[in-house]
């Protein structure tokens, strides 16, 4: 890293589950698009269009409040498994910048491109516009707005980007703006930036926290500066010295660019219990079929093959091979599988209840083939269907 000052970018699409709505429909564009966790009784609205926020709709409402502020809305039941294509969308345009980039929600992520903004184009790094080196936050605040430009080129949606030395301040770049926003925050500016800002915005400050601030008369970030940090720690615990951080726009915490699970699984119950053999071969094939796709999607091979057995009588058993080159292909995985199905679980006359087969020992595929994955354009509705713990 050149330097210590950070580039950190961090982007929010606006009014995302809305705005896949009205990218999915074209009728209901620009219209008070208003997306629900559920249409019925105590469903609460996940996202709201800008057209629907004029009225007074938002995210959280009840859905049965949001109808009455907003009668003319059109309410629409969510559709995760979309919204979650358009999201890896997303985080494949974003990975084209760097690496080093961090999934916060579907719809948000923090990059670090603190190397690839300061890098020349002829080290092959990241080109600027001028074909100049750039200084300073200019190669970042290039990146910030290929990133915006690129998302509505190529998903016909719009972004809020925020560009800072730290994410803390990224994100409160991005909001500030909002929608189709852009905004950089250097450090000399941080603090006018803060200062009037309600505390509301510092991360983990939540409701309690905010009347327990605004009971010592702190509305404002600003507000907060007089307070020592001896003061803030004991009141608050170690959150205080966070609080007195980040209300200086100080905020270390790295991106985290990958959040590895230990594992992915899937199981399914046959509808009634099971002994032909090519029934349950055939089952934990298509099982391993998904769960090799999941592995695939997050960049990850395995070294560990589990297979899951549960018989009538809910006697458990599981069968386990680990191999020495991590794997991410269905025919390996599918071989070891069957091989632990055919030789290490006894069938014979034993009626089968439930299989399931898990990945685990996973490391990080390699990124040259990260990106021919991209190309192929693996199918993603599966991201959500991860299910190991059972
Ligand atoms: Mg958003």
């Amino acid at each position: 890293m050149r330097g210590d000052v950070r580039k950190i970018i961090h982007v929010d699409m606006d009014a995302f589950f809305a705005s896949v709505e009205e990218l999915d429909n074209p009728a209901i564009r620009g219209k008070a698009v208003i997306v629900c966790g559920g249409l019925t009784g105590r469903g609460v609205v996940s996202s709201a269009a800008y057209e629907a926020r004029k009225f007074g709709a938002k995210s959280a409402m009840p859905v049965f409040r949001a109808r009455k502020l907003c009668p003319h809305g059109i309410f629409l039941e969510g559709r995760m498994e979309r919204y979650i294509e358009v999201s890896l969308q997303l985080m494949r345009i974003l990975k084209d910048f760097t690496p080093l980039v961090e999934p916060v929600s579907v719809d948000e992520a923090f990059l670090d491109v603190t190397e690839v903004a300061s890098a020349r184009p002829k080290d092959g790094g990241f080109p600027t516009s001028g074909g100049l080196p750039p200084k300073d936050f200019a190669g970042a605040e290039e990146v910030g707005r290929q990133i915006k430009r690129r998302i509505k080129e190529e998903m016909d949606l719009t972004a809020s980007v925020g560009v800072a030395t730290n994410k803390f301040l990224a994100k409160v770049a991005s909001g500030m703006k909002k929608p189709d926003g852009f905004m950089v925050i250097t450090e000399e500016e941080k603090e006018r930036v803060l200062k009037d800002l309600p505390v509301s915005e510092i991360l983990g400050v939540g409701r309690v926290m905010e009347k327990a601030l605004q009971e010592m008369g702190i509305h404002t970030i600003g507000q907060l500066w007089p307070v020592s940090l001896a003061e803030l720690v004991e009141r608050f615990g170690k959150f205080g010295s966070s609080l007195y951080y980040l209300s200086r726009g100080i905020d270390d915490t790295p991106v985290v660019t990958e959040w590895e699970p230990k594992s992915v699984g899937r199981s399914s119950t046959f509808e009634r219990d099971i002994k032909d053999l090519r029934v349950i071969r055939r089952q934990l094939y298509d099982l391993t079929e998904d769960v090799v796709r999941q592995l695939k999607e997050m960049d990850l091979r395995a070294k560990t093959i589990t297979i899951k057995v549960r018989y009538s009588n809910f006697q458990t058993i599981t069968r386990s091979i680990t191999i020495g080159t991590p794997a991410d292909l269905l025919s390996t995985v599918w071989h070891h599988a069957d091989i632990l199905l055919r030789e290490k679980v006894e069938l014979k006359e034993r009626a089968v209840r439930l299989v399931g087969v898990s990945l685990s020992n996973l490391v990080q595929a390699p990124a040259v083939e990260q990106l021919h994955l991209f190309e192929e354009g693996a199918g993603l509705e599966e991201a959500s269907t991860e299910d190991s713990k059972r």
